[in-house]
């Protein structure tokens, strides 16, 4: 069998030689065929420079391709899994957050026959309020979502070729990667290993990014907001009409009296801040709907070691 690695980089020049090298004995060591295929996500500093140099260097394990511009890593991970050519493809971080090492317990894993084998990190070294936080949201969203989605589990993952074509099957322009994963199902096994500090370069998280992906992994899967915004649409109908009952029982009972200004304006402010929301989703879901219509690439290569830049598929 053959093994592919895919290595998504966006600035990763600090860390890139250290992880290549890291890599690269693990995989000697395990003395199995490999390519490592490295997808550099349009990076201003010198990653590409970098990427052609250990391409040069290490001809024919190590190929590499290179975004027009930042596409984000979604498009990278997508853009690596094309470009792969083994019988198992691993996805893992430049940044040495993914201990290459592992690679072995997950090739263990999968001549044992699963699908996916998953790596799941532990909080360590995360912030208490992050590592909280993101425990209610799993807790909260796992009520909605069709698809399950588990908290510490990322892109680090070994693939089948059965897998990858599957996930390749999905045209989706908007792909959330956590959930499709777990959308092909197939035979998944799950280890868990402790997290390592990022150890050069920084983060591309910021707190605004993690919100929106919170909110991405609530959209993605189903229509359920919708139909939650149905109801508490009901809901606020049946408690006006009630409010309606009870005010004209009280003026039959008592005499109009015109109290309720602030009632008044907590409840038209409510209520504007409620359809504003419910807006908000549905312009979210027709937003997708436009994104899928246009049919544009997910990224565009600008440069490859192969003269062949990867194809969409037909039909994507
Ligand atoms: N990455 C990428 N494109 C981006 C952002 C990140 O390809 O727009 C890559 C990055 O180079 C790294 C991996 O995705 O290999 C994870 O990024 P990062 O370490 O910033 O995320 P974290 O580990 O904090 O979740
Ligand atoms: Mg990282």
């Amino acid at each position: 069998m053959r093994l592919s690695v895919v290595v998504p980089c966006y600035n990763e020049e600090a860390v890139l030689g250290r992880f290549d090298a890291a890599i690269r004995a693990v995989l000697e060591r395990l003395a199995v065929p490999y390519e490592l295929v490295y997808v550099d996500d349009g990076s201003s500093d010198g990653t590409l420079a970098r990427l052609r140099g250990l391409a040069q260097q290490h001809r024919g394990t190590t190929r590499y391709l290179s975004f027009s511009r930042n596409f984000g890593k979604e498009p990278a991970i997508l853009a690596g899994l094309r470009a792969a050519t083994g019988d198992a493809v691993i996805i893992m971080d430049a940044d040495l957050q993914h201990p290459p090492p592992l690679v072995e317990k997950m090739l263990d894993l999968y001549q044992l026959g699963h699908d996916q084998v998953v790596a799941r990190r532990s909080r360590d070294g995360d912030r208490r309020l992050r590592t909280a936080l993101s425990r209610l949201y799993y807790r909260a969203v796992n009520n909605w979502v069709e698809v399950e989605l588990a908290d510490g589990v990322g892109d680090f993952r070994l693939l089948s070729r059965k897998a990858v074509d599957a996930l390749l099957s999905l045209p989706e322009y908007n792909r959330f990667s956590k959930g499709l994963f777990s959308w092909i199902g197939f035979d998944t096994i799950t280890f868990d290993y402790r997290n390592a500090a990022r150890e050069a370069g920084e983060t591309k998280w910021r707190l605004g990014s993690l919100v929106n992906y919170g909110i991405d992994g609530m959209l993605s899967f189903n229509c359920r907001p919708l139909r939650a915004a149905i109801y508490a649409g009901l809901g606020l109908a049946s408690l006006a009409a009630l409010y309606t009952l009870w005010i004209i029982g009280a003026a039959v009972a008592g005499g109009v009296t015109a109290p309720g200004y602030v009632t008044l304006v907590a409840i038209i402010v409510g209520l504007g801040g409620l359809q504003m929301v419910m807006l908000g989703l549905i312009g979210e879901y027709i937003g997708r709907i436009y994104y899928e219509a246009k049919r544009r690439p997910h990224f565009l290569v600008k440069e490859s070691d192969s003269a062949a830049p990867v194809p969409e598929p037909a039909g994507a």
